[in-house]
C-alpha cells in the first residue's frame, strides 16, 4: 500500500466500484454493500478469522486504497502518478515477458533477493508508477513466482532501467546483460551472484 494518506470526498456516499478492499495478505477481495464502516468491519472480522494483525492505520489503508481506484475529482490528496519512460501498459508487458521469460530459470535465496530488495529501495530509478497492491500487481506477480516476498515489497515500484516491476525481477537467477543503462550499484549489472562489479563500480 502507498504511504500517502488520501480520503475519500464523499465518505458518505458509494464509490465507483463500490465499498471493495483485497486484503493483501491472503489476496481476497471484501465487499460491503453498506458502507465505509461495515468495509472496516468485515476487513477486521476477515484478519481475525485468519489469525492476522489489524495495523492501526487499518482505515487509512483501506481508504487510501479506494482512493487509488475511482477519480481524483472524489478524492482530498494528492495521487502521485510519476511520468516516466515506459507507461503502465508497457511496464506490464515487459514484465509479463519477463516472467513468462523465466519461467524455467531458478530463484535466488530468500536473503539475496532481500538484499537485491534494499540496493533497489536506495535506488533513483525505483519509481513509483501506480498502487501495486489497490491494482492486485503484487498478487499477479506472486502468482508467478511462488508466491515469494521480501519485507520492502511495499517500496518496491517499477525499475525505469528496462521497464520490469522490481519486484517480479529480484527473485530471478537470471542474466539482465541486455540493459544497457544501470546504475553502477545496481545488482542487475552484477551478475547473478553480485560479484562482476569492480570495486570502483561499487564505491560509486
Ligand atoms: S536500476 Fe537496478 S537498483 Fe535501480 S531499481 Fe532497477 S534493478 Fe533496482
Amino acid at each position: 500500500m502507498k504511504s500517502e494518506k488520501l480520503k475519500l470526498r464523499y465518505k458518505t456516499m458509494e464509490p465507483p466500484g463500490g465499498w471493495t478492499y483485497r486484503d493483501k495478505d491472503t489476496n481476497v477481495w471484501i465487499i460491503s454493500r453498506v458502507n465505509f464502516a461495515d468495509l472496516i468491519d468485515k476487513v477486521r472480522e476477515h484478519r481475525n478469522s485468519n489469525e492476522l494483525a489489524i495495523p492501526d492505520d487499518l482505515e487509512n489503508q483501506v481508504e487510501t486504497f479506494i482512493c487509488y481506484r475511482i477519480p481524483q475529482d472524489l478524492v482530498i490528496g494528492k495521487i502521485e502518478r510519476k511520468v516516466t519512460p515506459h507507461s503502465l501498459h508497457a511496464i506490464q508487458k515487459f514484465t509479463q515477458e519477463f516472467l513468462q521469460t523465466i519461467q524455467n530459470v531458478k530463484v535466488i535465496s530468500p536473503d539475496k533477493a532481500e538484499e537485491r530488495a534494499k540496493i533497489c529501495l536506495a535506488c533513483p530509478l525505483n519509481m513509483s508508477v501506480v498502487c501495486m497492491d489497490c491494482n492486485g500487481l503484487d498478487a499477479w506477480i506472486r502468482s508467478w513466482n511462488g508466491n515469494r516476498k521480501t519485507s520492502v515489497d511495499d517500496k518496491l515500484h517499477a525499475c525505469l532501467a528496462d521497464g520490469i516491476f522490481v519486484q517480479a525481477s529480484i527473485h530471478a537467477d537470471a542474466e539482465f546483460t541486455q540493459v544497457k543503462e544501470l546504475p553502477a550499484k545496481c545488482w542487475k549489472r552484477n551478475g547473478t551472484d553480485g560479484t562482476n562489479a569492480t570495486n570502483e563500480e561499487q564505491e560509486s
